[in-house]
């Protein structure tokens, strides 16, 4: 598989490198060098493939010979293990529900198949790995499930302290063995301050072989780009599709983007943002300016400045009037969220949470909203949000099983406030 960076097309490097290093050197963004285009047969015949199935003919295009295809057959099967059921929740309206793997929230499908790949390159090369990774509550959590475990790979999480809930907090420190939880006394910034500044720490990458798993490695979007297919496998091909992806850092819709390209035919992607609006405002004024963040209820979404977004610009030729044309942005405040989230409730007898209810109100406001069939993603659990959604709707959340059973689980974790405490902490390991 060839990639090249978003900010140089002559920046062409390998799967294994675009994995292990995430960025290129030159600041851009790893893109596929070309997108192959899956067969019409496959692509209407859908239903007779299982998730896993379907995650495998995708990569074979996609990855190529890269990848031996026993062993690829095999990071498919162990990676795409848990089942994205589409629900039906009228006769036009469905959900995708991504939040059944071990984290609770969709961003196992990228955690799973990301440690399996550099688990294979490192047995490869032989080689060690340490892996950091900044998170504000849920990329951690998926990241630490993933690569609980996995051979000579060590995992660094740092979290800003008190700025996590509690369950979040218990999904982060409760692994031990490869997994090691940094609870940093700063906020999530901080924290992504100083996984930039090890990277450029000579003291560090002499004694290290550095990786991250930050949402821009390219290993995470291309599992993303399967369950898309699953969604369609139930539906009417000959019909109008449009899917609302609740959107922070734009991964999910670029995944939906290069989905598309190859092949899936979806006719309306929404990007749902909360009151964040850097995007939204692009649609609006054609022009992108990054913001400072805001705190929502749909924290998971709370980001000033996609780090997709040229990512997602490229897919639609760099072209302002291409990507209006296939796409549309929304903003949804708080109130809304809980309007929406109401409305589930009471108009289907669904328990959603916020993230899912910001997709479901933008649908609502889109020009394709009336026309053939309509899809919103669930990215996360309700129970991820149990106090938030019971105190909006006459429920009570139980915590299924991943959840409940890290009651008992002991928190194992390093509070740290100062770079030079933390490099000492790496080098005494
Ligand atoms: C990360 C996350 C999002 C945002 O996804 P992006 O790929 O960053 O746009 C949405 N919902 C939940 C629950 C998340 O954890």
């Amino acid at each position: 598989m060839k990639l090249y960076s978003t900010n140089d097309k002559t920046n062409i490097v390998n799967l294994e490198k675009a994995t292990l290093r995430s960025l290129p050197d030159d600041n851009g963004l790893y893109l596929p060098l070309s997108i192959p285009e899956l067969e019409k047969d496959f692509i209407n015949n859908l239903s007779n493939y299982s998730f896993p199935e379907i995650a495998f003919e995708i990569s074979r295009k996609i990855i190529g010979t890269e990848i031996p295809t026993n062993i690829l057959e095999q990071i498919c099967f162990n990676a795409i293990n848990f089942p994205a059921p589409l629900l039906q929740l009228s006769n036009n309206i469905y959900t995708h529900e991504l939040f059944h793997g071990p984290s609770l929230a969709f961003k196992d499908f990228g955690a799973r198949f990301m440690a399996e790949l550099m688990s294979y390159f490192v047995k490869e090369k032989e080689q060690k790995l340490t892996i950091l990774v900044a998170t504000s509550g849920d990329t951690g959590g998926a990241v630490a499930a993933g690569f609980h475990n996995i051979p000579n790979i060590e995992v660094i999480i740092l979290y800003p302290s008190g700025k996590v809930s509690p369950i979040q907090e218990k999904q982060l420190t409760t692994w031990g063995d490869n997994i090691h939880a940094i609870e940093w006394v700063g906020t999530f910034d901080d924290c992504q301050a100083v996984v930039k500044k090890t990277f450029l720490d000579k003291g560090l990458i002499s004694e290290f072989n550095l990786s991250s798993a930050n949402s821009i490695n390219i290993a995470r979007l291309i599992p993303q780009t399967f369950y898309y297919f699953e969604a369609i496998k139930h539906l009417d091909v000959n019909k109008a599709i449009t899917i609302s992806v609740p959107s922070g850092n734009l991964g999910n819709i670029t995944a939906a983007s290069l989905a598309r390209h190859m092949g899936l035919p979806i006719t309306n992607l929404i990007a749902a943002h909360n009151s964040n609006s850097a995007v939204f405002e692009y649609y609006n004024n054609r022009s992108y300016l990054p913001k400072n963040s805001i705190s929502t209820m749909s924290n998971a979404m709370d980001v000033g400045n996609p780090s997709n977004f040229p990512r997602y610009l490229e897919l639609y030729e760099s072209d302002y009037e291409t990507l209006i044309r296939n796409t549309e942005a929304f903003i949804i405040s708080d109130n809304k969220t809980k309007e929406s989230l109401l409305e589930l409730y009471e108009q289907f007898n669904y328990i959603s949470e916020p993230h899912a209810a910001v997709a479901y109100a933008a649908l609502k406001k889109s020009k394709t909203f009336h026309i053939g069939q309509q899809v919103f993603l669930g990215t996360a659990h309700p129970a991820k949000f149990q106090e938030l959604v019971q105190s909006i709707l006459p429920v009570k959340i139980e915590s299924p099983q991943p959840l409940s059973s890290l009651e008992n689980h002991i928190q194992n974790k390093i509070r740290l406030a100062s770079y030079d405490a933390f490099k000492k902490w790496m080098l005494s390991r």
